[in-house]
């Protein structure tokens, strides 16, 4: 939507909220409440609400735990032996793969190292690794004791790359141009899909490209985008990606992650990995036999018995993201995110910089304001009003209006706020 279409008013964002098709779903959510009213949820970039199903789903696992015991991995309604292949369709559909290229197992951090430890083979000449300059911490002590395994550097290892000249985020061209330099010394590329802090969304579709110009492996990960973004991770020949199901996914704290592994490498059964016998095929897994032949599909970097009960949170969330439409949501996102800036344009007199880019194919949900005085004061003014929202030092407040439960009128009632009490 283009900006002059949006009117600085309530009555124009509750039209809005009348007419967006997706408007209901927020109904499907629990919203803790401050002073007997539901709060205004904006950190679902962080942790994302309870659907109402989620209780049922897991209560259904229980009741098969209860009434079978180990009866359950063979019986009841979602036999526990394949219970995780059930979350394929729907995580294929969103993450633009093909079914066998996903799985989910264990944590965020957890999947990048076991996807790193494959796909990372750092010779004498390409022993590389690009990534992002301020990335998550988990992540750079992810990469920092992977090369240090290695008997590496990390100073001579790992490249960072950093905005040019004063600038708030990267340029793809930039990203372009330092993995070119690198060259054959570059091993992988790791990136965020989106950055953490600043909101920004990198062009995955050309960083993968140029990574392999120079025969590098490209791999991402999507913790800020799973559940915000569509992605086309086949089509764009990402080789490997993980997430986490706990931020836009909505599956709750600690939830079970996501991976994404391209066919091509996927059906490569001989491809070095750390094993256990859940990546086995179902048909032998249970003959205990010796040599560990994985499935050739992204299943075969499963290693142990699935997290059933968390699991069973995530497979009631994505039912929702099936109903919802990642397109649909996707395209409120753009729509909601972009009122948001609109509003924060018509403040007056309030210090503040927008640190994402403006460009909506450049960002997701996620706005990050910085506000050189009030930071930590706005956050707790928007507390106190019932608002939720994320405050990082130094004084960036970060505003992610997901596009699932949050409203036209949500995004108001904070610009309203600003505009009255600073
Ligand atoms: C949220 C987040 C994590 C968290 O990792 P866990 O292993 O789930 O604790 C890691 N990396 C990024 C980029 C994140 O945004």
């Amino acid at each position: 939507m283009e900006a002059k279409q949006y009117e600085n008013s309530l009555e124009f964002a509750r039209s809005m909220d009348q007419a967006d098709p997706l408007q209901s779903f927020k109904q499907q959510f629990h919203f803790p409440e401050h002073e007997g009213k539901p709060v205004i949820y904006f950190c679902g970039n962080s942790l994302g609400l309870q659907p109402k199903t989620v209780a049922a789903s897991i209560e259904e696992e229980l009741t098969t735990w209860r009434e079978m015991a180990v009866g359950g991995y063979f019986g009841g309604k979602n036999p526990w032996l394949y219970y995780h292949e059930q979350l394929r369709p729907s995580l294929a559909k969103i993450m633009g793969a093909h079914e066998d290229e996903v799985t989910v197992m264990n944590a965020l951090t957890v999947n990048l190292h076991l996807l790193m430890l494959s796909f990372y083979k750092p010779s004498a000449k390409r022993y590389k690794i690009m990534m992002e300059s301020g990335a998550f911490p988990s992540d750079q002590y992810a990469i920092e004791t992977l090369v240090r395994m290695h008997g590496l550097d990390p100073n001579d290892a790992i490249i960072e790359v950093a905005p040019k000249d004063g600038a708030k985020f990267l340029k793809t061209r930039d990203i372009i141009y330092e993995i070119e330099k690198a060259g054959d010394a570059l091993a992988m590329v790791m990136f965020s899909g989106i950055q953490y802090y600043t909101g920004q969304l990198f062009d995955l579709s050309s960083i993968t490209q140029a990574a392999h110009s120079v025969g590098a492996i490209a791999g991402f990960d999507l913790a800020h985008v799973a559940g915000n973004v569509p992605m086309q991770l086949h089509n764009w020949d990402v080789d490997f990606a993980a997430w986490c199901s706990y931020k836009y996914f909505n599956a709750g704290p600690g939830s079970v992650a996501g991976a994404f592994v391209h066919e091509k490498h996927a059906k490569n059964t001989n491809m070095n990995r750390l094993g256990g016998w859940w990546g086995n095929p179902e048909s032998t897994r249970f003959k205990m036999e010796k040599g560990f032949e994985p499935k050739p599909t992204a299943s075969g970097w499963n290693m142990s018995t699935t997290q059933v009960m968390n699991t069973a949170a995530l497979k009631a969330s994505l039912k929702i993201f099936d109903e919802a439409g990642i397109d649909r949501l996707r395209a409120k996102s753009i729509s909601l995110t972009g009122y948001l800036e609109y509003l924060l344009h018509e403040l007056k007199g309030l210090s503040f910089e927008i640190i994402t880019p403006a460009e909506p194919t450049e960002r997701g949900a996620q706005l990050s304001l910085y506000f050189p005085q009030q930071g930590k004061a706005i956050q707790e003014k928007m507390l106190s009003k019932g608002i939720v929202v994320d405050y990082r030092e130094p004084g960036v407040i970060r505003v992610a209006p997901a596009p699932m439960y949050c409203s036209y009128e949500d995004v108001y009632r904070f610009y309203e706020i600003l505009k009255n009490h600073f």
